[in-house]
């Protein structure tokens, strides 16, 4: 089968022909359907393959969506041969007090006992084929398109659950101020305006960009430059964005965030761009709160779905055949994909 791999960090992944993998005892074989592609990739190509300790050749994709083809020894009669279905990705060990509240994502134990997601440290889903460790990731796709659907796995939960904790601050009188409107950017633009009546301020450093932050909802669309902090301080009054959410992380956006964020709002670091905030006295609005968010729970991923389903969301994608993987990923690295790029092996 087709499988875009990571072979040495640092490079760009390439397009490789390997075997079809066999399902061991409790594993589950999809076919793949459609396959995201997220901006953490490239971090992964760049460094965290090799600061992680990855095994390389990797199969990359932690975004997923697939047919249930096979059912490994013990689990098949939880599983249904034929169902479309989206995998849930930060798989966890699935006893610890964490994942027992269903925080899979922040299990205790995953990093020690190294289990971890499709794609970030297996093989994962840009490919024809792929394997999921147990039956509960897979969460059932219903009438969804599987390309404009798989987004839903990162780009559509991981703001969803950054939002959670910030909901209430987002009242009639208050604004969301959006940093990076790309797969994760125009979703939580949608998510905010549909979910809360806070007005949104999205700042980007590209037009076209911006161009689809007004397209998805967003009341106001701002070059992210410094000229940005006078025109969001005019906007909000003064006074800054009761939340601001980051979905670029590099540090000039970092920068912006600490002067737009409001006295006891909540500072949502979501991008993994390679910026770091400088906390303390001072550094921050009185009484802020940072967070630094990672993907989402199961519970959440349903809720997403639900929304998809209802129409709430409607995720921007560009589809590509698999053979294009790779320059898709370039594409990506540079800027230039609107919404979600997803393959399509
Ligand atoms: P993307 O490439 O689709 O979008 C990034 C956007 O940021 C682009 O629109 C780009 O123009 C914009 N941008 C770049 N510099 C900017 C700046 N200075 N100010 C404002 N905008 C700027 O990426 P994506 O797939 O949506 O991912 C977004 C970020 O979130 C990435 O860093 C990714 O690694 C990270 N991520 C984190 C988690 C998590 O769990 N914490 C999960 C998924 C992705
Ligand atoms: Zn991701």
């Amino acid at each position: 089968m087709k499988a875009i791999q990571l072979v040495k960090p640092g490079e760009w992944p390439e397009l490789r022909e390997v075997p079809i993998p066999k399902p061991e005892p409790g594993q589950i074989l999809l076919k793949v359907t459609a396959a995201g592609l997220c901006h953490s990739d490239i971090a992964v190509m760049d460094h965290y393959a090799s600061a992680l300790n990855y095994p390389l050749p990797m199969t990359l994709g932690h975004e997923c969506a697939g047919t249930v083809m096979e059912a490994g020894e013990g689990v098949s009669h939880l599983v249904t041969i034929g169902e479309d279905v989206l995998v849930y990705g930060p798989w966890g060990c699935g006893r610890c007090r964490q994942c027992a509240e269903g925080y899979e994502n922040y299990c205790y134990n995953a990093r020690a006992r190294n289990i971890t997601p499709p794609g970030l440290g297996r093989d994962g889903g840009a490919a024809e084929y792929m394997l999921v460790d147990r039956a509960r990731y897979l969460v059932p796709i219903k009438d969804l398109d599987p390309v404009k659907a798989v987004p839903l796995t990162d780009a559509a939960l991981t703001p969803y659950h950054a939002l959670q904790h910030s909901r209430d601050k987002l009242d009639a009188n208050s604004y969301a101020v959006v940093f990076g409107v790309g797969g994760l950017g125009h979703t939580a633009i949608q998510l905010i305006k549909h979910l809360t009546p806070a007005q949104v301020i999205a700042l980007d450093v590209s037009e076209d960009h911006l161009e689809l932050a007004r397209k998805v909802g967003a009341d106001y669309a701002v070059k992210s430059n410094d000229d940005a902090v006078e025109l969001v301080r005019d906007l909000t009054h003064g006074l800054g964005a009761e939340v601001v959410f980051d979905f670029a992380g590099v540090q000039p956006s970092i920068d912006l965030g600490a002067k737009l964020t409001k006295v006891r709002g909540d500072w949502n670091i979501v991008g993994i761009g390679g910026g770091h905030a400088t906390v303390g006295f001072g550094a921050v609005p009185y009484e802020c709160s940072v967070f630094s968010p990672y993907w989402g729970t199961r519970g959440e991923l349903y809720d997403v779905v639900a929304l998809a389903r209802r129409g709430v969301i409607d995720i921007h994608t560009e589809e590509y055949p698999i053979d294009q993987g790779v320059d898709v990923y370039k594409r990506l690295h540079d800027g230039k994909v609107i919404g979600r790029a997803v393959l399509t092996p």
